[in-house]
């Protein structure tokens, strides 16, 4: 069993705080994403994990030992790292091997454990190649492979596809999906980037500024947003958020009134998605609006429209067109708006 406990953990520099009160239990077997922006935390989280930082406050647990102050390589966790680390000098087989070899597992058992890594991500062509002969997703495998080999409780994976181009990162997100679950391995990844966040999570922590803002499934993240920031963070394009005050059930504001908003009153934000907008003709549905840009997606069509000083994006039919600059009505469907606190940015 491999939970993974961070109780209230902390870590500050200085007066700085990288990392403030990170309370969380995460399940054995779990898939865990961290997401946020540059600099919100996420590495800091993951190498306290790894006791390559240590936490100025607070505990972590692995399974049922306390791990807070153990040494990397008494956790029990193997990592890896956007940046490959493999060593150039040794062929595949030996990289792969190589964590065997420093945990002085038996010989007789090297073979198979390396040939059962490296077919699990499809190298078994290339163990005689050095890195240096190597593709980059090729390398990132073998990265994969090595951290497999050990048979570890946790797997700590730190933006492992940032350095592959995208249709690479498509096919290696997917593999990697797939070993979590072939391996059972509890697992967390920092990315920062909230597409391969919400396709591989079982759960999602969206961190900014060291302070976790939520932690869901991606539906509920994307569906419940807790915050404007989280709300905008979240989707591509993310939600639109209008600001406005709510005066006996009715949100007004620049070129928007939307009816039947009971319960809340005063400033708020409303945000709704692009998916969940129509557009319309000019003067019906609640915001009006003038054609700003659109984008082919292929299977649908991205309107930008501007609505007094905000941009809105609503999506459309594959096959809608309409002039740039051309006034539309904008439809918001009841039921399908979020609100928020103007000042607080908290979901209402
Ligand atoms: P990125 O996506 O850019 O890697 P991140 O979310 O992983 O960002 P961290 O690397 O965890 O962010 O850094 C969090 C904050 O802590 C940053 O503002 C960073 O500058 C700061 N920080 C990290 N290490 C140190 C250190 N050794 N001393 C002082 N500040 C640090």
């Amino acid at each position: 069993m491999a939970r993974i406990r961070l109780n209230h953990v902390s870590k500050r520099w200085g007066n700085f705080i990288g990392v403030d009160d990170f309370h969380l239990e995460i399940e054995d077997q779990e898939f865990l994403v961290l997401l946020g922006p540059s600099g919100c935390g996420k590495t800091t989280t993951m190498r306290m994990i790894a006791g390559l930082e240590d936490p100025t406050e607070g505990e972590i647990w692995i399974g049922d030992r306390e791990v807070t102050g153990l040494d990397p390589k008494d956790r029990d966790v193997a990592m890896v790292f956007q940046s490959y680390g493999l060593y150039p000098n040794m062929t595949v087989w030996e990289n792969i091997r190589f964590p065997l070899k420093v945990r002085k597992v038996p010989e007789a058992e090297h073979e198979a454990r390396v040939a059962r890594a490296a077919a699990m991500v499809e190298l078994e062509d290339f163990m005689h190649r050095k890195p240096a002969a190597l593709s980059g997703g090729q390398r990132q495998r073998v990265a994969l492979a090595r951290a497999i080999v050990r048979e570890p409780q946790v797997f700590l994976m730190d933006e492992p596809l940032s350095n592959l181009d995208a249709k690479l990162r498509v096919s290696t997100r997917a593999q990697i999906k797939n070993l979590s679950h072939e391996l059972k391995v509890t697992t967390i990844y920092v990315t920062h980037d909230q597409i391969e966040a919400m396709t591989l999570a079982d759960r999602v922590v969206v961190m900014k500024a060291g302070v976790v803002q939520q932690v869901g499934t991606p539906t509920d993240i994307y569906d419940n947003p807790a915050n404007t920031f989280v709300a905008g963070f979240i989707g591509s394009p993310a939600m639109n958020l209008m600001q406005g005050e709510i005066v006996d059930g009715t949100f007004q504001g620049e070129n928007v009134s939307v009816p039947g908003l009971v319960g809340a009153s005063g400033e708020v934000t409303l945000g709704f998605r692009a998916e969940d907008a129509e557009v319309t003709e000019p003067g019906q549905g609640q915001i009006n609006a003038q054609v700003y840009s659109m984008e082919l997606l292929g299977d649908a069509t991205m309107v930008t429209v501007r609505a007094g000083g905000t941009l809105v994006a609503v999506k459309a039919a594959k096959d809608y067109r309409a002039e740039i600059g051309a006034p539309v009505g904008i439809a918001l469907p009841e039921g399908i708006t979020h609100l928020f606190d103007a000042q607080t940015g908290q979901r209402l």
